[in-house]
């Protein structure tokens, strides 16, 4: 209840955190990252990569620094610090290389001879950390700041060509697509590949059959990754010999590839040698089975992807690896309460819409978030479990006297009590649905 006398963005309508400082002035106040955009809109110094105007190149002005990028990131994801920063950086580089090339850009201009002909290679992504920990969050957030066009494609639906699935330039088509088939603009884009570990070589398969989800999966995927002219057939599907089709080159366009890599820590503790399990994350006490233990991953190196089930050379293509971890209880409370589309947020103004008010004691926020935690999908159960506890709520919202308050409270998220109801005038409380 405290949470009600924070500070709000009037431009975004978030609420002040640890991550979100919002100033005041006056009668009003502004977020860091709203003040942000319309510093830069006053400059004449867009920091996002767009707009595009009918069908021209896209207009590559000033690529944001990593710190802004960072502070966007902050804005929508809670918690994972190292993935924020690695991204920031790893996308802040890869704008600039992509600025660079083009003659005249601020950044070229200031190369030496020597130095304008030394070649920056591509530094795709992967991201590594369990169900609902962000991952697509990040990437996509990341496409927003940047304003290009973003897709994402999940890799258990790619198979090598001529098998039953999807081709892989069903990848760059979704991109494509995305960007309103303005091809120059997709070429810049970002792409989101989730759950690639699943196409680690299955090792039992080798030498009998064709690994055709797998490895041949990863030879295929290699080519768009590292930078291809790939012809797309733009109504997607399998390629027809006559059919005309789209050239797109993948060279500028960043991969992040995103996965729990369940059984990696194994390997990594088999190369280490090391009997402890390190330190694990708070909420990764709770026993369920993307239980990770943290301080073996972040000593994860290329021959430990290799032995995961990666070809050397697809691991060589992911240069950048980075590490997202399980939310804590006081993270998921944060996410439900502080992000743009805050669950909480959500639900008040549904009420509020009837003349109603929700409230949430900080108790059963934290019971919440334990319950998610307990199911083990991350953040991602948040929504269903919100959904359930306050279905009967919202079925009988018109019955419920004018202007009334409903609170929710632990034992009502234990499903021990009905949701506390808070008649408007004469102040009294009871217990009703
Ligand atoms: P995954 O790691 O499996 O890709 P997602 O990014 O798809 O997870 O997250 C699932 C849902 O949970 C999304 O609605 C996302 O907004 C939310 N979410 C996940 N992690 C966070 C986080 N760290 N901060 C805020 N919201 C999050």
């Amino acid at each position: 209840m405290a949470k009600q006398h924070h500070l709000r963005c009037e431009f975004c309508g978030r609420e002040a955190s640890s991550t979100l400082k919002v100033l005041q002035g006056g009668n009003s106040s502004i977020c860091k990252e709203c003040a942000m955009v319309i510093s830069n809109i006053f400059s004449g110094n867009s920091s996002s990569l767009g707009p595009v105007t009918g069908d021209s190149a896209p207009e590559l002005t000033k690529v944001p620094t990593p710190s802004e990028i960072k502070a966007t990131l902050d804005g929508y994801c809670i918690g994972q610090e190292d993935a924020k920063r690695t991204l920031s950086v790893a996308v802040h580089n890869h704008y600039k290389r992509i600025l660079c090339e083009r003659k005249g850009s601020k950044y070229a201009d200031k190369l030496s001879e020597t130095l304008s002909n030394v070649e920056l290679e591509k530094t795709n992504v992967l991201l590594i950390g369990p169900t609902g920990s962000g991952k697509t969050l990040l990437a996509k957030t990341l496409a927003r700041v940047l304003n290009v066009p973003f897709a994402i494609s999940d890799a258990t639906t790619v198979t090598e060509a001529g098998y039953v699935g999807e081709d892989v330039e069903n990848i760059v088509l979704r991109l494509v697509q995305n960007a309103d088939y303005n091809i120059e603009r997709a070429q810049i884009g970002i792409i989101y590949i989730d759950e690639i570990d699943k196409i680690a070589r299955k090792t039992e398969n080798v030498s009998i059959t064709r690994d055709v989800s797998g490895e041949g999966v990863q030879q295929a995927l290699l080519k768009i990754l590292e930078g291809t002219i790939c012809n797309v057939p733009p109504q997607g599907g399998r390629k027809h010999p006559h059919q005309e089709l789209l050239q797109v080159d993948t060279r500028n366009i960043l991969f992040i590839c995103g996965g729990a890599f369940v059984g990696l820590d194994k390997i990594i503790q088999r190369r280490v040698g090391t009997r402890s399990m390190g330190f694990t994350n708070k909420s990764a006490e709770n026993s369920h089975e993307e239980k990770q233990s943290l301080s073996l991953f972040k000593q994860v190196e290329p021959e430990d992807l290799v032995t995961f089930g990666f070809i050397p050379e697809f691991v060589g293509r992911l240069p950048m690896v980075t590490l997202l971890e399980e939310l804590t209880v006081e993270q998921m409370v944060e996410v439900m309460t502080t992000t743009r589309n805050a669950l909480t947020l959500q639900y008040q103004k549904l009420f509020a819409m009837d003349g109603f008010s929700l409230r949430f004691t900080p108790e059963s926020l934290k019971t919440l978030a334990a319950q998610a935690i307990e199911k083990g999908t991350g953040v991602r159960a948040l929504r269903g479990l919100m959904e359930r506890l306050m279905m009967n709520t919202m079925y009988e919202l018109s019955s419920l006297p004018e202007g009334a308050t409903v609170m929710i409270t632990s034992d009502v998220v234990r499903g021990k009590e009905k949701p506390v109801l808070i008649k408007k005038k004469k102040g009294k409380t009871g217990t009703e649905e």
